[in-house]
């Protein structure tokens, strides 16, 4: 389960893990959205009045992604998987 996988993470890979599940939720919204005609994505509802916001949070969902490609867990991680 997505809860017990999370749990076993060091708080900074948990917020990574929670930031590029974000990225993709709002991906994938945005890819329905398209095919219903309709704007689900999220975060441009929520900070399309400021621009600024809305590209960096795409920006820190990229970093996160990079982040988990490159050191996807670590010791503290390691250590809670007991
Ligand atoms: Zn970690």
């Amino acid at each position: 389960m997505a809860n017990t996988y999370i749990g076993r993470l060091c708080w900074a890979h948990m917020l990574t893990y929670i930031l590029v599940l974000v990225g993709a939720l709002n991906w994938g919204l945005v890819g329905v959205g398209w095919f219903v005609d309709t704007n689900l994505n999220i975060v441009n509802l929520l900070f399309g009045s400021w621009p600024t916001v809305e590209y960096l949070i795409y920006a820190i969902v990229w970093l996160s992604a990079v982040f988990m490609l490159f050191q996807g867990s670590c010791n503290q991680c390691a250590e809670k998987k007991m």
